[in-house]
This record gives structure tokens, sequence and C-alpha cells, in this order.
């Protein structure tokens, strides 16, 4: 065994190997030291434990540069999304329009008119541009920008209902993934939450009995990853106007996806319109900005100008506010809806999300041959219809004609499936699919660059 630990070479002699020369140059001395110590530690144990030296003892050069670059891989990999999920939350929703791109880069380069205003040189207000914009779009009076819709709804209930009664229906207590809860979110804003109605129906006369002197808000809360089927009532934003107005009490609601165009018009299932909510009266509406809408991480509020003065004025609001980078981010995606006759093409969101079956088939037929010839060996390649999600909580129910490859063992074995799908995630840039049935499934719809997926998967 002593003799194994004397094999171990120096660190001093390894830091002079000419084929350690580049490391050191790329990442510095600390770090190719602290990497060839870690090694050294390893191959002891290894001798300690096994009586043997590890295997990579053979290159301890090239050992340490196959570290060094899986160390230095971006923990925000870009991956093909080939799930079936257009906006998968756990691969960051929507992927961003090239202008969006182009106007958080330019955000980032050069000092910007954040809070500066150059016509009278004054601090000027970061929501500003926005909240113009979502103004022109949606009829609304003005706008308020955090960090993303689960912020929204804390900020409008902390602010304008602390210590008092909120009346939602029993049917949209919502949970969202990610422990977005609506009685949680309640209470860590300070307000008490008050239940009306029962799981699939309830009426007006369920909110007015449920109003006191302590009431502070009516909420609607869209109920976006579930749908009571059935039996089924439910009071709309417009009647809730009415009887708020009655008591002065606003109301508000939690849309969580909203679009601001109509779903319906591209072939896709309908999605209430922040637009409509604000015709029918309502006085704050918040929203997603990286669901439908297709842009960065936020949290959009619109609605009444003075209730959103208050927002802007409470102190939480300076904790959520959202960063240049999102506001460039949004400004840029909300500018394309200005042109709705060009979204299709200019938002990839819209463009996944409305592409043609026909065209997902045809390109599953052009990648087929070169696949079935790598893999086609240990694995049965066919082309299968499938449905795709739109993903995020957005329209659970419906679903989008697709179509995948897909792969089924020759052998039969669930570990020869697991195996390949271990070594696509482990690609230059990991191939994302999902297993269902016996098969590992790779949904095309969101697969654009097929040229750069195929270089990826074939040696
Ligand atoms: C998605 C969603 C949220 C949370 O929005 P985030 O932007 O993920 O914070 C809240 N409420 C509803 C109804 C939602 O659909």
């Amino acid at each position: 065994m002593k003799n194994l630990f004397s094999q171990l070479p120096a660190i001093d002699s390894l830091l002079r190997d000419p084929a350690l020369q580049s490391l050191i140059d790329d990442a510095g001395t600390a770090f190719a030291t602290r990497q060839l110590r870690a090694m050294q530690q390893e191959a002891r144990d290894c001798i300690q434990q096994h009586q043997r030296l590890p295997a990579w003892h053979a290159n301890w050069p090239g050992e340490a540069l196959r570290r060094s670059a899986q160390q230095s891989q971006s923990a925000l990999r870009p991956v093909f999304n080939l799930t079936g999920t257009v906006l998968h939350t756990n691969l960051g929703r929507a992927c961003l329009s090239d202008t969006a791109i182009a106007a958080v880069v330019a955000s980032l380069r050069q000092p910007v008119t954040l809070e500066y205003a150059l016509d009278d040189a004054a601090r000027g207000h970061r929501d500003r541009a926005v909240a113009a914009l979502l103004c022109e779009l949606t009829g609304a009076e003005d706008a308020c920008i955090v960090n993303n819709n689960a912020a929204a709804v804390l900020l409008m209930l902390a602010t304008l209902a602390p210590g008092r009664e909120v009346v939602v229906s029993r049917g949209e207590l919502v949970e969202i993934g990610g422990a977005f809860r609506i009685p949680d979110v309640m209470r860590q804003a300070g307000c008490r939450l008050v239940e009306v109605g029962t799981t699939n129906r309830t009426h007006l006369k369920d909110y007015r009995a449920a109003i006191t002197a302590d009431s502070g808000l009516l909420m609607k809360v869209h109920t976006s990853n579930y749908q009571i089927q059935g039996f089924t009532h439910a009071v709309g934003e417009a009647e809730l106007v009415t009887l708020g107005e009655e008591h002065q009490l606003p109301v508000i609601t939690d849309l969580g996806s909203g679009s601001l165009i109509d779903m319906t018009a591209y072939g896709l299932p309908a999605e209430p319109m922040p637009q409509q909510l604000i015709a029918a009266g309502v006085s704050l509406v918040s929203f997603s900005g990286d669901k439908l809408l297709g842009g960065p991480q936020a949290g959009i509020i619109i609605g009444k100008k003075a209730l959103i003065d208050q927002l802007q004025q409470h102190p939480l609001k300076r904790a959520l506010r959202v960063d240049k980078m999102t506001l460039a981010a949004l400004e840029a995606t909300l500018q394309l809806y200005r042109h709705p006759e060009h979204l299709q093409d200019a938002l990839p969101t819209l463009h996944q999300l409305t592409r043609p079956a026909t065209d997902i088939r045809q390109q599953a037929e052009r990648l087929l041959p070169a696949l079935d010839k790598v893999f086609g060996d240990d694995f049965s390649l066919a082309i299968a219809a499938c449905s795709s999600q739109i993903g995020s909580g957005s329209l659970p129910v419906e679903r989008l004609p697709s179509f995948a490859i897909t792969f089924s063992p020759r052998d039969g074995q669930s570990g020869t499936l697991n195996a390949l799908a271990q070594r696509w995630r482990a690609l230059p840039q990991p191939v994302i699919g999902r297993f269902s049935a016996g098969k590992l499934w790779l949904d095309l719809r969101c697969l654009d660059d097929e040229t750069a997926l195929m270089r990826n998967l074939l040696p």
C-alpha cells in the first residue's frame, strides 16, 4: 500500500506538465491546484479503501482537464425541449423573440434611461414605458410590473386589503406548482380569506352574503391548471363588478396566463384576455409575462390608475420590482403585439403553439431515416401521433395534435431506454424527451433547428 501512495504524482510537477498549461492559462493556477488536490485526495481514499490506484491514474492531466471542463459548464445549459410541453416551467417557459433578446443585450451594454426622463431630466418611473404600451394594448389606465405573477398577487393583496377580508369562490382556491396557493398568499399578505359558494357552484348571492364592514376586496382567480366540469356555476367579472360598486369594493382578478390576443383566431383554445376584464370594469388584473404572452418572467398588473399608484408606492414594490433586462425584454415583446399579423412569425411561443401537425409530421419523416441508421440496431423507431401541451398551467385540458419519433428498445428492457435518455441528457446540448408506454418520445413541436439536433445526436 505504501508503494501505491508513493506512485501519486506531486502537485508541483503536475503544474509544470505542458499538458496542463492550457488549463492554467484559462482557469488560473489556484483553480488548477484545487482540482489536482481534490484528485490526489480521491486517489488516497481509493488506495485506503480498495488497495488500488484509481482508473484515471494513467492520465492525470487528461482527467484534470475533463473535470475542469465539466465544472465550467453553465448550470443554465441550452437544451432541446422535445418533451411536448411548450411552456415548460423547468426548462424556463417562453423562448423570447429576437427583438426582445436584442433589447436585453442593448440594455446591458450601455447605461439606459431606466428611471430617467430625458425631457425634463427628472427622475422617471421605471415601469412607465411598459405601462404606456400595456395601456395602449389593453385599454387599462395604468400598469405595474413585478418579478412574477405570484409577486403581483401578493402586492395587490398586501396593498389593497391588509388586515381585511378578501372574498373568493371555493371553486377558485388554486394551487399552482411550486407552492403558490391562494390561501397561503392571502396569509402572507396579511389578508383574511373568506371562502364562498361550493367547489362546483358559486352564485352572486354567496358573494353578497359574505360582504361585511371588514371586507376589503372581491377576488377572482382563473382556474388555469384545472377545470370544474358538469353541474357548475361561476360568477362572471362584470356581475361581480356591479356588486363591488354597490359596496365600494374593488374587484381584482388573478388571470395566471392571460393572452393579449384572441387564441381562437389561431385555432387554439380560448383563453380569457386581460383587456376583456378591464372592459368589464375589473379594478386590477394580474398575469404572467412568460406564459402565453411569450416574454420574460414578470408579473404584470393592469387597471385603475388610483390603485396602481398605491401599488407603486407600497414598500413591497421596491422588493418585488424588476430589473432593466426584464423591462427591456417585456417592452420589446409588447411592441410585437402592435402588429398582430406578424406575431406568429415574431413570437416563438405563438409559432410553436400554432405549428400545424402536418408540418411536424413532415419534419419527423425527414429526420427518421438518419436516426434509424444510428439507433435502429438497438431500438425500433417509428413516427407516432401525439398531443403536445401548452404547459405552465395554461389551458390544461386542451391538447395540441402533434407528431413524435418514438424509440422502443428491441430487448424490451426499460434499462436500455433509460440508458438512451441518460446518454441524450449528457450531450453537449442535452435532448429532453418524454417516457410513455415503454417508449421514449421526441415530440418535434418545439424543434426549430433540426440540423443542430442531428449534429448533436448523430456520431
Ligand atoms: C401561473 C399562475 C400564477 C403564478 O404565476 P408566476 O408567474 O409563475 O409566478 C398565479 N396564479 C395563476 C392563476 C397562475 O396560472
